[in-house]
C-alpha cells in the first residue's frame, strides 16, 4: 500500500494548505482501506484569496495574444502526453475505471489540449457590411473574465480539461473546484499547468466540499462566469444562484440516455453497443445507456444475448488489465443504487442479472455492484425516469417506431440518444425527432470527440455546448465594433 499523497490548493502559483487548516481524504473505491490523497477543507477565505489573484491575473493574461496563450495550453498538452500513463494508473486507484478507460479520459485531455490551441490562432471574428456611409463594422470575441470551473469526478481529467483549455486561450482565468472523490488526479492535472509555465494566478485550484467552496465560488461577486458540470439536482441549485445576478452559467448534466433497438437491427452490433452503453465505467457516464427500448420481434433474442454477455462481465479494480467493470465510486453512490433496485422491484420490475452489491473475494474490499438488467420496465416506472448512474439497465418492449420515439423522449433528460436500425429513413426520422442533444445511428450512446458540441436538451442543459468551436461561446462575449471614417 503506498502513502498517501498531500494535495494543496494552488493560489496565485503558490501551493498552499487551506487557511482554517483541515483536511479530508479520498479513497481507491477498489480497496476503500486504501488513502490515495489528503486534501484541504479549504473555507471562503480560501475562495477568497484565489479570486483576488485570478481577477488580478485577468488583467495582464487578457492582454497577452490569443496565440501567445495558446502556447501554453499547447504545451499543457504535450506534459499531458509525457505523464499520460501516470495519469492514467491514478485514475484507476483514485476514481476506479478500468485501465484503457482511464487511459481514454486522459486522451481527450490531450486531444482537447491541442484542438484549443489550434484556436489561438482563430477565435474569429466577422467583418459585416454596414447600412451607413463610410462605415465598418466588424465582431470580435472578448474574454469573460475569472472563471469557476465545478466538476464531478468520472471523468476527472477530461472533464476539467475540456473547461480549462478553452477558457485559458479565450483569455479568462481559472479557478478551479474538483470533486471531493478525485482530488490527487486534480492536482496532478494543475501542476502540469504549473509545469508548463502559466503566469501565476492564471490557473488556480481550491479543493473542498460542494456545499462549501462550490457554493462560495458561485456566489462570489467577483466570479463572472460559472462552469458546472454535475447532478441536475446541483446544477438547479448553482443556476438559481448565478440568475440572482444574471451570472453567464453553463450547466452540464444528468441523462436517462436511451438505445432503441428496431426489428431489423444488426443485434450483435446492438449488442456491443448495450454492453458498453450500460456498463462501460459501471454505468456511471452522463450518457450511460439506461434504457434500452427494444422492439417487440426481437425482444426476446436480444435480451437472452444481453443476459449471456452481462453474466460473463469480469469486475474487478481498474488497475487490473482483466477487469471490464470497476467500482462504484464511493458508499453512498453503491447505496444509492442499491436502493433503486429496491424501488425496481416494489414497482414490479423484473431482476434478470445482477441486482445486488458485489461481495465475491476481493470485490468485498470495494464498492462493487453487479451488472444489472431490469426487465418488465414499464416508461413512467422511476426507474425508467431517473438518473440511477450505475451499471443498470433497464428492458422496456414497444411494437413500433413511433412508440420507441416516443418513449425515448419521455423523460425530463435530453443528453445522448441512439438506434439501431437498417431502415434509412427510420434513421433520419430519429435524428429528427429525437429530443436530446447527441444521437447515434448504429453506436452506442456513449463517447465524445473534442471538435464536436458536447451537451444536452431539456433539465441536461441550459442551452451551452462544451468542446469544438461552440464551447467558445461559452468562455468569450461578443462585442460589435463600429467604426466611422
Ligand atoms: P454533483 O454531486 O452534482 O457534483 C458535481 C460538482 O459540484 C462537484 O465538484 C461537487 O463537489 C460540486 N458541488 C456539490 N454541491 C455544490 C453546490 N451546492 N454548489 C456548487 N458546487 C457543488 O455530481 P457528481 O456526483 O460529482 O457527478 C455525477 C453527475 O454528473 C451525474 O448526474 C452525471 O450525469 C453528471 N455528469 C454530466 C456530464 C455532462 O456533460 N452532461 C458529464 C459528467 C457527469 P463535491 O464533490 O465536493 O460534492
Amino acid at each position: 500500500m503506498s502513502t498517501p499523497q498531500t494535495c494543496r490548493n494552488y493560489i496565485n502559483g503558490q501551493w498552499l494548505t487551506a487557511v482554517a487548516g483541515a483536511t479530508l481524504e479520498s479513497r481507491n473505491p477498489a480497496n476503500k482501506r486504501e488513502v490515495i490523497a489528503t486534501f484541504p477543507r479549504s473555507t471562503g477565505t480560501d475562495v477568497e484569496a484565489a479570486v483576488v489573484a485570478a481577477r488580478q491575473a485577468y488583467q495582464i493574461w487578457r492582454l497577452v495574444p490569443a496565440p501567445a496563450r495558446a502556447e501554453y495550453v499547447f504545451k499543457v498538452g504535450e506534459l499531458l502526453s509525457k505523464y499520460k500513463e501516470e495519469l492514467a494508473q491514478l485514475i484507476c486507484r483514485e476514481m476506479g475505471k478500468p485501465i484503457a478507460e482511464a487511459r481514454g479520459d486522459v486522451q481527450e485531455g490531450i486531444d482537447c489540449a491541442f484542438y484549443s490551441a489550434a484556436e489561438g490562432r482563430r477565435l474569429f471574428g466577422q467583418t459585416t457590411p454596414s447600412e451607413m456611409p463610410n462605415k465598418f463594422a466588424m465582431t470580435v470575441r472578448m474574454p469573460i473574465g475569472v472563471c469557476a470551473l465545478i466538476t464531478p469526478w468520472n471523468f476527472p481529467i477530461a472533464i476539467p480539461c475540456w473547461k480549462a483549455m478553452p477558457a485559458l486561450v479565450c483569455g479568462n482565468t481559472v479557478i478551479f473546484k474538483p470533486a471531493e472523490d478525485t482530488p490527487a488526479c486534480a492536482t496532478k492535472l494543475v501542476e502540469i499547468f504549473a509545469e508548463a509555465g502559466l503566469p501565476p494566478g492564471v490557473m488556480n485550484l481550491v479543493h473542498g466540499v460542494g456545499e462549501e467552496v462550490g457554493k462560495a465560488l458561485v456566489a462570489h461577486p467577483h466570479v463572472d462566469l460559472v462552469s458546472f458540470t454535475g447532478s441536475s439536482e446541483t446544477g438547479a441549485e448553482v443556476g438559481s444562484i448565478c440568475g440572482q445576478t444574471h451570472k453567464r452559467v453553463c450547466l452540464e448534466m444528468g441523462g436517462k440516455n436511451a438505445q432503441i433497438v428496431m426489428e431489423d437491427a444488426d443485434l450483435e452490433l446492438a449488442l456491443d453497443g448495450a454492453v458498453w452503453g450500460a456498463f462501460g465505467t459501471a454505468g456511471q457516464r452522463c450518457t450511460a445507456t439506461s434504457r434500452l427500448i427494444l422492439h417487440q420481434d426481437i425482444k426476446e433474442k436480444f435480451t437472452a444475448m444481453l443476459k449471456e454477455r452481462t453474466s460473463k462481465l469480469r469486475l474487478g479494480a481498474g488497475s487490473d488489465p482483466n477487469t471490464q467493470v470497476g467500482p462504484i465510486i464511493n458508499e453512498r453512490q453503491l447505496q444509492r443504487i442499491s436502493q433503486y433496485l429496491d424501488i425496481a422491484r416494489a414497482e414490479g420490475a423484473k431482476v434478470l442479472i445482477g441486482g445486488k452489491i458485489a461481495t465475491e473475494g476481493e470485490l468485498e474490499n470495494g464498492y462493487f455492484f453487479q451488472p444489472t438488467i431490469l426487465d418488465e420496465v414499464t416508461p413512467q416506472m422511476r426507474v425508467a425516469q431517473e438518473e440511477i448512474f450505475g451499471p443498470v439497465v433497464a428492458l422496456i418492449k414497444v411494437n413500433s417506431f413511433e412508440e420507441a420515439i416516443s418513449i425515448l423522449n419521455n423523460t425530463k433528460y435530453g443528453l445522448s440518444s441512439s438506434i439501431y436500425t437498417r431502415d434509412i429513413n427510420r434513421a433520419f426520422t430519429a435524428m429528427r425527432d429525437i429530443e436530446a442533444g447527441i444521437t447515434y445511428i448504429n453506436g452506442p450512446t456513449i463517447g465524445a470527440e473534442v471538435h464536436l458540441p458536447f451537451g444536452g436538451v431539456k433539465q441536461t442543459g441550459n442551452g451551452h455546448r462544451e468542446a469544438g468551436t461552440t464551447t467558445l461561446d461559452v468562455f468569450t462575449e461578443w462585442k460589435t465594433v463600429y467604426v466611422d471614417f
